[in-house]
């Protein structure tokens, strides 16, 4: 019996949790979790502690249970896709509240921070790996439509390096379960609003190559982009197209979320930007990684970020 298993079974009180701003693979685990252990085992108590996600993702079952508020007692605190605690926002708490702590997770940069953590950073995705811990036999339709999620969107549909074999082989027995998945990765993965779709055509717009063509970046002012939209989780994939360019190696995405204070993307083809984000005190993965940064832009961006992109392009 696995830890997860073990301390699922020992357990009367769960709660689930997962990274600020969540994604694909963060909603996708933590609802699969939920739907696992309230449909496995029914003198449970779970509930999913979590940020938000976007109503797109309002189609996975328990999306609506969903609630911001940590402060409440737990035997069980499960983490997932976070890489360290900072990652958890307000909800880190719940590490000091519950008394026993699981992280599960897939980034390089995870710090183990949970008492027991199983990482691997081999896997494309949280859900990947949440499901090679679960009994088959027993992971339902429900639980099936969250784990693809997660795993289509982390593995950019299948094709990030990260992508296995086994990855493929767990998606399979997942759509064997029976659901609409071409609708799953269209309405989540492809579609844009129209308004999100001309800020991308902005953003494509005043994109600048540097490095010889190797390096592309896009930056948006707050003022700019609530001109468009008003949820920032619309500019999700605006950095696949500056890294879909040809030539290019690297893709650097910020944009304002307060006044002096950025979100920044990075992703590469070949070259690791985890290590670029890491020291701008994010995290991520090779391919993948991001980072908050304060001040302002185009010094952050001259001073600190071209220079280790430059570097790291040489290197
Ligand atoms: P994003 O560019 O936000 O899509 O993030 C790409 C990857 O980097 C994801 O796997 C995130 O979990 C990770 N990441 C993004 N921002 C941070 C951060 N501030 N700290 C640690 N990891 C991050
Ligand atoms: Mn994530
Ligand atoms: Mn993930």
């Amino acid at each position: 019996m696995n830890k997860l298993i073990e301390l699922i079974e020992k357990s009367k009180n769960i709660a689930i949790t997962g990274h600020v701003s969540p994604d694909g693979d963060c909603t996708g685990s933590t609802l699969g979790l939920y739907n696992y252990i309230t449909e496995n085992y029914k003198d449970k108590q779970v509930r999913v502690c979590l940020e938000k996600p976007s109503m797109k993702f309002s189609y996975m079952n328990g999306f609506e249970l969903i609630s911001e508020n940590p402060f409440m007692e737990a035997d069980l605190v499960v983490s997932l896709d976070a890489s360290d605690r900072e990652r958890l926002g307000s909800r880190g708490v719940l590490l000091d509240i519950a008394k026993e702590s699981l992280c599960i997770d897939h980034h390089i940069t995870n710090t183990d921070f949970a008492k027991f953590n199983i990482v691997e950073d081999f896997r494309s995705s949280t859900c990947e790996l949440l499901y090679t811990l679960l009994e088959k036999e027993k992971v339902s339709v429900n639980t099936a439509i969250c784990l693809y999620t997660g795993i289509v969107h982390d593995s950019g549909v299948f094709k990030y390096q990260s992508t296995t074999k086994e990855t493929m082989d767990i998606a399979g027995e997942l759509i064997a379960k029976g659901f609409d998945f071409t609708k799953i990765i269209d309405d989540t993965y492809f579609k844009k609003d129209f308004n999100a779709s001309k800020l991308l055509g902005l953003v494509l717009t005043n994109a600048k190559l540097e490095f010889e063509g190797k390096c592309c970046y896009g930056v948006l002012d707050f003022d700019t982009w609530s001109k468009y939209i008003s949820d920032k989780k619309k500019m999700d994939g605006i950095i696949d197209n500056l890294r879909n360019i040809n030539g290019v190696e690297i893709a650097l995405f910020m944009y304002e979320t307060e006044k002096n204070e950025y979100k920044v993307s990075l992703r590469s083809i070949n070259k690791n930007v985890s290590t670029i984000a890491a020291a701008l005190g994010g995290g991520g993965h090779i391919r993948a990684a991001g980072a908050t940064v304060y001040g302002n832009a185009d010094e952050i961006l001259k001073d600190k970020i071209l220079p280790m992109i430059e570097k790291e392009l040489n290197g």
